[in-house]
């Protein structure tokens, strides 16, 4: 049987450029490897009913097209930890402090910091989001990395170190090998006063769950999502285009949209694309991260005055509160094989021990904990976008495009990765291939 479209991928952009094709008008199949939709969104359930957000989790005010799909689906938005009272805490091999300035901060990097933030923000709205290639100075912003950047400005060593414990915190990748072009763009797409505006970015969260959202959209294509159907061969011809999934079973279709990680994407032949089209999205890269998340009975770390947010140089890069007494935490790539190099027994208990620096002993016995190790998950290979000095350029402007009838979205064709640029990508791919016709 022949469809008008098949998706790839039952991950937020797939099953996003799926409902709004569906509501179209077309006939179309979602191809999903694994035995669940969702992707990079998962939840559990703990035996006292909350939720466990193991994946994306937090939104912000600025993540308009998630926004709108939340509504649409009819689940409510509520604050996320960004509101949370109290101080954050920040570890370091020779210190902790809680509150600003940061421990290792000296006279003169407060304002050095400020300074330098302001360079930044400037410099960010020179660069249009949409076209960064369009730069005068892309390519020696592309090559550039953060921290060079940083130095060249006369950041000192203690700002530099405070940026970088940001970045690290977020996991996706450190600013030394991060392109200042990308930084910028990411910047320039969601303006704010700082480098990474909290609330813009963070600041709400789906009450009823993130991964509420792909399961309500699942829910309304009912019989239309085949999972357990890794694809691995694609032949794209004007009008009839055919997927072949693993076990050799062919299917066709009028067109495909691949919503694939990037990762993923490699390993799956495609003939009938131009070679420019695959290498660009071949060049695109994700962070290997981990995400680690314990669950308690109360939330005590309030208790000392503190929020549950923390950036760290332990194995963790970061935690912060992911609901009533629950805890979410960052491995960052820097510090991913760290665990690959240890007996998974053991990873839990290396976790919980940066917790308890940060927060006390009582942060050694949760009553459950979960370690995922999205990095090297091969249905994902990665977290959110990383974009190395000269990736920029290297992607290039085809980033995000299309080659119909071959579709493509997903988080990472949007800047920076992220919740909303699956959603952003799967709603817009959808008009492109209805427009087509
Ligand atoms: C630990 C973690 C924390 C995060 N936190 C946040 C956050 O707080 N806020 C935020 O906005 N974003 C966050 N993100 C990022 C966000 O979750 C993702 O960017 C987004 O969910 C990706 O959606 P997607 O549909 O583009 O890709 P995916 O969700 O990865 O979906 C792709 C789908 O394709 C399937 N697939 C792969 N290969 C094949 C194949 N060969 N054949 C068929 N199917 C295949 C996969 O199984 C998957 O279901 C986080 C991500 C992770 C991993």
């Amino acid at each position: 049987m022949n469809h008008d479209v098949i998706v790839l991928g039952a991950g937020l952009a797939g099953l996003a450029a799926a409902r709004d094709l569906s509501a179209g008008g077309a006939d179309v199949l979602v191809l999903e490897a694994r035995e669940r939709v969702g992707g990079r969104v998962e939840q559990s359930v703990l035996p006292d009913g909350r939720l466990v957000q193991l994946g994306g989790e937090v939104v912000g005010r600025a993540h308009t097209a998630y926004l709108a799909l939340a509504a649409e689906l009819g689940l409510t938005l509520v604050p996320s930890y960004v509101g949370e009272p109290g101080r954050m805490a920040r570890a370091t091999p020779e210190g902790l402090s809680t509150g600003e300035p940061p421990h290792w901060f000296g006279p003169g990097d407060e304002a050095d910091h400020q300074q330098v933030t302001a360079e930044f923000v400037a410099l960010a709205r020179t660069v249009d989001p949409h076209d960064p290639w369009s730069h005068a100075d892309a390519t020696a912003l592309d090559n550039l990395s953060v921290g060079a950047w940083l130095r060249s400005r006369g950041a000192s060593a203690a700002v530099v170190r405070l940026w970088e414990i940001g970045q690290l915190a977020l996991a996706s990748g450190s600013y030394e090998r991060t392109s200042l072009l990308a930084a910028l763009r990411k910047h320039a797409a969601v303006p704010g006063d700082g480098p990474y505006d909290y609330e813009d970015w963070e600041g709400l969260r789906v009450a009823e769950g993130s991964a509420t959202v792909a399961l309500r959209m699942a829910g309304e294509l009912d019989g239309r999502i085949r999972l357990g159907a890794p694809v691995e061969e694609l032949t794209i011809r004007p009008g009839h285009c055919a997927v072949r999934m693993a076990g050799g079973e062919s299917l066709s279709a009028d067109a495909v949209v691949s919503a694939l990680p990037v990762g993923p994407l490699r390993s799956v032949t495609v003939d009938g694309v131009s070679d420019a089209r695959m290498s660009s999205l071949h060049r695109q890269r994700q962070a290997v991260a981990a995400k680690f998340t314990a669950a308690y009975d109360t939330s005590f770390w309030r208790h000392q005055g503190l929020n549950g947010l923390s950036e760290c140089e332990g194995v963790l890069g970061s935690t912060w509160p992911q609901s009533e007494g629950i805890l979410s935490a960052l491995i960052p790539p820097e510090r991913y094989g760290v665990l690959l190099g240890m007996p998974a027994a053991l990873r839990d208990r290396e976790l919980l021990g940066d917790i308890a620096r940060l927060y006390g002993d009582e942060a050694l016995r949760p009553f459950t904990s979960s370690l995922r190790m999205w990095g090297t998950d091969p249905w994902t290979q990665g977290y959110v976008t990383q974009w190395n000095p000269g990736d920029v350029m290297a992607v290039g402007p085809l980033h995000g495009t299309h080659e119909p009838p071959f579709y493509v979205c997903g988080s990472d064709q949007w800047v920076a990765g992220y919740m909303e640029g699956a959603v952003r990508t799967g709603r817009a791919t959808a008009r492109e291939v209805l427009r087509h016709g």
